[in-house]
């Protein structure tokens, strides 16, 4: 079981999306656990106060080091020395992909720092060993980080997606985008599904969908595509 602790001022923000779907049925089933600990819980201002002003100036408010120390510390003891991520929600970290998300599976706990105003104070760096970030823009905190890169680790946690479904199969896994797919009706609207898909014929399908997802990803994704070791089959398809 892949357990999950996830630190924020807003534990109210997760009630929704782990109670639907993929994530809630882990969670039913005992695949992942996820505890909401709030940061507040653990200031030790009469007024619960957990940022203040930054030193030298500026705009904003930072969250102060004591109530995120003292709240890693309390999932540290609960967790007694077994293995865990703890991970810091931050623009400045490195960049969330499917690679990161598969590593993070193999871990026996997780925990999430979500960062809020103008950020945390520096210090609580010293605590973590990893700082991700879901791309190059800014959120307001760091809940919905935290929630995207946990719902990409669940699907690569075991029994989580159904049999028939595979994050193997999908795209970014293989470094490449997955091939167009297709549902009834046969003709919609003028739009046919492709011929080949209809065929029946497993070796013809398998030929058809990496053609197509080398053709999409060269075409959306030349930063992939660059990378990309072709075999001699994927150059015969491509041409
Ligand atoms: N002042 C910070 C900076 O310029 O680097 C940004 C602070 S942001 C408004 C508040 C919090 O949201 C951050 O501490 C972080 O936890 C979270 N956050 C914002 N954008 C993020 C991103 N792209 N990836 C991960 N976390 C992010």
């Amino acid at each position: 079981m892949l357990k999950i602790y996830i630190l924020t001022l807003f534990p109210e923000f997760f009630e929704s999306p782990f109670n639907v779907s993929i994530i809630k049925r882990a969670i039913d089933n005992g695949l992942i656990q996820i505890e909401l600990i709030n940061i507040r819980d653990f200031s030790r201002d009469k007024h619960k106060k957990v940022d203040d002003y930054p030193y030298g100036g500026g705009c904003g408010m930072v969250m102060k080091p004591e109530p995120i120390f003292e709240a890693v510390e309390y999932v540290e003891k609960k967790i007694d020395g077994q293995n865990r991520r703890i991970i810091l929600l931050s623009p400045q970290g490195q960049v969330f992909n499917t690679q990161l998300a598969r590593n993070l599976s193999n871990e026996k706990n997780l925990i999430f720092i979500c960062g809020h105003y103008e950020g945390i104070d520096e210090r609580v760096k010293t605590l973590i060993t990893d700082e991700i970030s879901i791309g190059d823009f800014i959120l307001t905190g760091g809940e919905i980080p935290a929630l995207a890169i946990i719902d990409a680790v669940a699907r690569f946690v075991p029994g989580v997606l159904g049999s028939s479904q595979s994050p193997e199969e999908e795209s970014f896994y293989n470094g490449l985008l997955e091939y167009p797919q297709y549902t009834r009706p046969q003709v919609y609207r003028g739009l046919k599904v492709p011929d080949v898909l209809l065929s029946g014929n497993h070796k013809e399908i398998e030929l058809f969908r990496r053609k197509e997802a080398l053709k999409r990803t060269r075409e959306k994704r030349p930063d992939l595509f660059e990378k990309l070791k072709l075999t001699d089959l994927d150059k015969n398809l491509l041409e």
